[in-house]
């Protein structure tokens, strides 16, 4: 395995934006990994003398995160790829897959055996060493359903420790790896469960309307994976196209009183009640504000351009990067956004997206 110094990031971001790595090394297997264990600079603690060049972020597909300038540590991209089923029983299988897998494979060789559970996260970017970061959720399901452990690496010491679903602490686009235990774990696998029989979940309005407006029978998972894909490209911006990172703030969760109150003074804001919360999306609110300066004012957020960077014209939820623009730029922008919408709303908006 060899590490390269001042390495550049552009292609491995889907934002596009460019920064350089200042050590930087592609881990294929496992051993690749022990090997960078075993590296003393790996190795060396927070508070040294080199402190910053001894920080190491791993990497999958880029899909979500903001290189805001040039990384002083090591970025370690993550290939280390395998999927087998561990265990084959009468309604069920479990699935392991290493994290460097992409995890749109991962949908399909389970579509495709006819294992269901799936088929709603399909065509979501990135890998599946990255999914129970943020506990992955999409067309009405969400990672931790069906996840039943991560095995991970203590990045410090290199000691393997299996996480099992309640120990992972998911919540809406979150989990312990996103926050107590951010860059200390390497998630080298994923372990799941899917189901050998039907369990169809077409709940999701966009997705239950399309099915009808087709006409389509789900017969398997692969029926709803082949919608929700199609869905998909026609919604959201192509990363190869214009540099995003798909939506860049979380919805906001509200309590139920909170709720009330917010419906009372705005009753046009859509909403969707989940048990005892009610999620409010974030790209409506991002549209019904806009820029705050005066010669901009009445100007929505949506479709805004500001040098390279800008919002979607489709997606508010979505910041773009029309080419040549920073990360910096695009951070700016999100502050300007959050700012305007808190202003008129009162209500904070949480970057979904990791910022480097
Ligand atoms: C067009 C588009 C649509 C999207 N749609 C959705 C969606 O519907 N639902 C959704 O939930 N997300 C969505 N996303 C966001 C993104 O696809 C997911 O968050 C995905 O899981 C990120 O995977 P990645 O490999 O690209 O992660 P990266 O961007 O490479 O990394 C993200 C974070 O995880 C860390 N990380 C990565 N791999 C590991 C590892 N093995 N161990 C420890 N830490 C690691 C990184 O250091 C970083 O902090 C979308 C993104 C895009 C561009």
């Amino acid at each position: 395995m060899e590490i390269k110094q001042n390495y550049d990031l552009t292609k491995l971001n889907t934002f596009g934006v460019s920064a350089k790595a200042k050590f930087f090394a592609q881990i294929e297997n496992e051993s690749d990994l022990q090997e960078l264990f075993k590296h003393k600079e790996f190795f060396a603690q927070s508070g040294s003398a080199n402190r910053k060049q001894n920080q190491k972020i791993f990497l999958g597909g880029g899909s979500n995160i903001l290189f805001t300038k040039d990384f002083e540590g090591m970025v370690i991209l993550n290939k280390i790829k395998g999927i087998e089923v561990i265990e084959d029983n009468t309604d069920t299988v479990v699935v392991k897959a290493k994290s460097g897998e992409i995890w749109h494979d991962l949908v399909l060789f389970a579509v495709e055996r006819k294992y269901w559970g799936l088929e709603n996260l399909s065509f979501i970017p990135g890998t599946v060493g990255a999914a129970p970061m943020q506990n992955i959720g999409a067309y009405g399901i969400e990672l931790k359903t069906l996840l039943q452990s991560v095995e991970a690496y203590d990045i410090d010491t290199g000691t393997k420790k299996i996480f099992n679903r309640e120990e992972c602490e998911f919540g809406y686009r979150d989990s312990i790896f996103k926050n107590r235990l951010k860059d200390k774990y390497f998630i080298s696998a994923v372990i799941i469960q899917l189901s050998k029989t039907p369990k169809i979940n077409t709940s999701y309005k966009i997705l239950q309307e399309y099915l009808e407006q087709n006409k389509i029978t789900v017969n398997g998972p692969k029926d709803i994976s082949d919608a929700v894909t199609i869905i998909r490209k026609n919604k959201l911006p192509d990363p190869k196209e214009i540099g995003n990172a798909g939506s860049f703030f979380k919805n906001v969760i509200l309590t139920s009183e909170e709720a009330i109150k917010f419906l009372e003074q705005y009753p046009t804001a859509p909403s969707f009640q989940e048990n005892l919360t009610v999620k409010i999306p974030a790209g409506w609110l991002i549209e019904q504000c806009g820029p705050t300066s005066p010669s901009l004012s009445g100007t929505s957020w949506k479709g805004y351009k500001i040098g390279n960077v800008g919002v979607h014209d489709r997606q508010a939820l979505v910041l773009v990067n029309h080419g040549g623009g920073t990360g910096e730029e695009i951070k700016e922008l999100a502050k300007q956004i959050i700012i305007s919408v808190k202003a008129k709303f009162g209500l904070e908006l949480i970057p979904e997206v990791n910022f480097i």
